[in-house]
């Protein structure tokens, strides 16, 4: 169900030099421009036709509160005239040890924007993923309770849906350059962006890098589960190794959600070289990863940076 035009833009970057044998080019799903625009616009146009099919009368989800994904999803429900209702937690964790410190805050940035599109969420006390992932069960099952017809949607919309909408990027890009890109550098954390670049691009030669944003190794078997799921469900096979994904956790910083000192330099610098405008959580980690490999010599060519968008959180810190 189209909500937004594609393609997006792609373009190079002409004034940010990061060496003489990297030619830098940049994906604007950052401008996909619905509800502010970001990766999870692609993802929910395949679920606003679930959702639409299913005939539900509220969809239930979850995430952090500052989630783009459940910023977009409460658009998305506005539009199809469906209830939202999301479950979230400031400082969702692994274990107790990877709790982040400080981070971005529980006023502002998407959370100003849910007066406007109604989303409805209800903030519970600090715990791990899986608390959260049960909380949101427990509350898709006291509204059936009430007698609604409840459909409910994964974490950051990571599903066989989501990874198609990124296999389908990924033939969006291959149309749109007239060469082959050596690498693509995107921000992983849910990872249906990850998964399903790379299943596009698989056997071709170039590489997808992501970038992790969570301290957590985990995100590699998750990663994998997704890709079986998207082939169980009709995606091109076979499913992805853990070695057909090149993911890094050395960007992470004080952990999801908190702000990096070389992501906060790397905001600065593409904002005054080329006045593009990157985010605390994913892109400027994921662009401050992208810095250090070009500049170390361990990708060059042609590069792409995938701006997956994110800029309301430039304005909750
Ligand atoms: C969700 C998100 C990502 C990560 O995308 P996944 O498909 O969940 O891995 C990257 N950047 C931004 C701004 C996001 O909101």
């Amino acid at each position: 169900m189209p909500l937004f035009p594609l393609p997006t833009v792609l373009h190079r970057l002409e004034r940010l030099d990061v060496g003489s044998n990297c030619d830098l080019w940049i994906k604007r799903d950052d401008l996909t421009g619905f509800a502010l625009g970001g990766n999870k616009g692609r993802k929910l146009q395949y679920l606003a036709h679930e959702i639409k099919a299913s005939g539900c009368d509220v969809v239930v989800s979850c995430g952090q509160v500052q989630s783009n994904f459940l910023r977009q999803l409460g658009a998305t429900c506005a539009v199809l005239e469906v209830e939202c209702v999301a479950v979230c937690m400031n400082r969702p964790y692994q274990d107790l040890e990877r709790k982040p410190g400080k981070v971005i805050g529980s006023h502002g940035g998407n959370l100003a924007l849910d007066e406007w599109t109604g989303l409805q969420r209800k903030i519970i006390p600090d715990g791990t993923w899986d608390d959260l992932d049960e909380a949101m069960e427990t509350e898709a099952n006291r509204l059936r309770n009430h007698g609604k017809q409840v459909m409910v949607i994964p974490l950051g919309g990571s599903s066989a849906q989501g990874v198609h909408a990124f296999y389908e990027a990924g033939r969006e890009i291959a149309n749109q350059a007239e060469f082959e890109f050596d690498f693509i550098i995107t921000a992983s954390s849910s990872g249906s962006t990850q998964v399903g670049l790379t299943h596009y691009f698989r056997g071709s030669k170039t590489k997808i890098i992501g970038i992790a944003v969570d301290p957590e190794p985990e995100v590699l078997d998750d990663m994998v589960t997704l890709s079986e799921t998207y082939v169980e469900q009709g995606g091109i096979g076979p499913a992805l190794l853990p070695e057909d994904l090149d993911f890094r956790l050395d960007w992470v910083g004080p952990g999801y959600g908190s702000p990096s000192e070389e992501g906060n330099q790397a905001i600065a610098l593409l904002a005054k070289r080329e006045g593009i405008l990157l985010d605390p959580v994913y892109t400027g980690k994921a662009f401050a990863a992208l810095l250090d490999l070009a500049r170390s010599g361990e990708i060059s060519g042609r590069i792409l940076f995938w701006h997956t968008g994110g800029y309301p959180t430039l304005f909750a810190y």
